[in-house]
């Protein structure tokens, strides 16, 4: 079977376009919810990943801090105790977070540097009672110690982290870790301090870190074991998202959440968001598609009427050619005797070649005003005049036909300003359709009367009558009503459609009343401002 030209566009689309699209919709709106996991899973790894670097960047400098104090230890001997301590106050005072260090010898010998050790710690007693601290500390952590030689000693290593309560003004924290080099033998452990200002660590390190990641859209805060001590915006402590503790100070957390929203309300409004977009994208598609099957089926169907329109011209051209031809012959060849018929002959092939030449000025027409090339002469005239002189011209095809024809002109209508050529063509068109289309009763009333502020003129017959639901349809190019009828009369189906250019050109209206079988009046109104 063949298949129409609709058929195979409607199902290439389906095919090609509609299936995958909605599939992918249908499929997208199933899947919202593990989408929405799937994006908040996203945004919590990130979170996830800025507190992991910032923890990694505290982790790098440590083990720069390390570094430094390991090259100090390792160039000590008992000559050297000045060196070491002055290289110990070096080494704090170039870190605003760090308020005191020392290296400390298995036989209790220690080393120190410490910011207030001039105010504070001058006297031999203090520096006593620093030191007993200090040995005090290291013997209770006495395992952990041992543990961290072992590790450090397989090239790993991590400082412990104890609560130094020396200075009531500041929280502080002292980082103890061993000493590893070749110069001293395994027996003799040599552990070092730092101690730690846990706020100015927090300010210098942790959050200058942290802002160098954030574009705004985070609130991130450190934690310890009771409050937030510190955080970049205004939060809820339970509104945090992600929290991880920090490797180098254990008894803080550090924690990070999005500034306004949560990671739910993201993940939602973003899986919302992309379903809307795909929703307006199929509207739009669909549009796309409606559209495109309406220009579609209205180019096609306009294609057949075309053909149709060609078959029916040169019909219509053939059949009033051969008659005039036929009679010209006859009346050439003198075979006509009777005067009468003589007349009847020329009456015929004047009426004839008045119809040609009204179909051809009809195409032409057209084609002019397809192409917009039509011009208009308007001028006040008498629609009144203009009427009778038509239906003059057209009185021997009307009682060769067996017409009636009535007029009805209300007194007294007005100038209208029109172009007069354009308008008798309206009128003949009408006048033509009205015999064409009126077969058992030969009836037609033209009449002009002055309505609600224009002057309307109709052409009324008791024809075949249009379907209420083809009457709208008459007015389109091409367009020849369904019925049998209508197909056994000549035409074109520019008529009408021509007839309406122009009175639509005149600010008219035209308009058709009618009931199958029973007749047709069409009606034109001009304006008359
Ligand atoms: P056509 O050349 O087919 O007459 P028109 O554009 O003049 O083309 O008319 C379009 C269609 O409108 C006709 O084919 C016919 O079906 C219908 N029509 C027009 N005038 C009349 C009428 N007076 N009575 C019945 N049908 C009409």
């Amino acid at each position: 079977m063949n298949k129409s030209p609709i058929t195979k566009i409607v199902f290439t689309t389906v095919i090609a376009l509609l299936i995958p699209i909605f599939t992918y919709t249908i499929f997208q709106f199933v899947q919202s919810d593990k989408n929405e996991e799937l994006i908040k899973s996203i945004y919590d790894r990130q979170l996830g990943s800025i507190l992991f670097s910032v923890n990694q960047h505290c982790w790098d400098m440590f083990m720069s801090w390390y570094a430094e104090i390991n090259t100090l230890a390792e160039s000590f001997t008992r000559h050297s105790y000045g060196r070491l301590k002055s290289g110990l106050y070096a080494f704090n005072n170039s870190k605003s977070s760090i308020s005191g260090s020392f290296v400390w010898f298995s036989n209790q010998f220690v080393v120190y540097a410490l910011d207030q050790e001039s105010t504070k710690l001058t006297l031999e007693a203090e520096r006593a009672e620093f030191r007993n601290k200090l040995n005090s500390i290291i013997l209770d952590l006495d395992k952990e110690i041992d543990k961290q030689v072992k590790r450090a000693q397989q090239g790993y290593i991590k400082p412990l982290a104890v609560t130094w309560q020396n200075n009531p003004q500041a929280r502080e924290t002292l980082l103890i870790f061993p000493i590893i080099n070749n110069s001293y033998s395994n027996e003799n452990v040599v552990l070092a301090g730092i101690i730690v200002d846990d706020l100015a660590y927090i300010h210098d390190i942790v959050a200058r870190k942290f802002g160098s990641m954030n574009d705004g859209n985070l609130i991130f805060a450190v934690k310890d074991d009771s409050k937030i001590i510190f955080a970049t915006d205004e939060a809820y402590e339970s509104d945090y998202e992600k929290y991880e503790e920090l490797w180098i100070l254990p008894d803080l957390d550090i924690q990070i959440k999005l500034a306004g929203t949560t990671l739910a309300e993201l993940s939602k409004s973003r899986s919302r968001t992309n379903l809307v977009l795909l929703v307006i994208v199929n509207v739009v598609f669909l549009g796309g598609l409606g559209y495109l099957f309406y220009n579609v089926t209205t180019e096609i169907s306009l294609a057949k009427m075309k053909t149709s329109f060609v078959a029916n011209v040169s019909h219509e051209l053939r059949t009033p050619l051969a008659l005039i031809r036929m009679f010209a012959e006859t009346l050439e060849m003198g075979r006509v005797k009777s005067e009468e018929k003589k007349q009847h002959y020329y009456k015929t092939i004047m009426s004839e070649s008045a119809r040609l030449s009204q179909l051809i000025n009809n195409i032409l027409d057209f084609s002019k005003i397809e192409s917009r090339k039509k011009e208009y002469k308007f001028e006040q005239s008498n629609l009144i005049d203009l009427i009778e002189q038509t239906l003059e011209l057209y009185h021997f095809r009307f009682t060769q036909n067996g017409f009636k024809v009535e007029k009805y002109f209300e007194p007294n209508i007005p100038l209208v300003y029109i172009d007069k050529e354009a308008i008798t063509q309206a009128f003949v068109n009408l006048l033509d359709n009205a015999v064409k289309y009126s077969f058992d009763e030969k009836f037609i009333k033209v009449s002009v009367v002055r309505q609600n502020g224009s002057v309307e003129m109709s052409v009324q017959d008791k024809g075949i009558g249009i379907q209420e639901s083809e009457q709208s349809k008459i007015f389109e190019k091409f367009y020849r009503a369904g019925n049998s009828l209508v197909h056994n009369t000549k035409g074109s189906g520019l008529g009408l459609s021509l007839v309406k250019h122009i009175i639509d050109v005149h600010g008219g209206k035209i308009w058709v009343s009618s009931k199958p079988k029973k007749g047709s009046t069409f009606t034109c109104a001009f304006p008359l401002n």
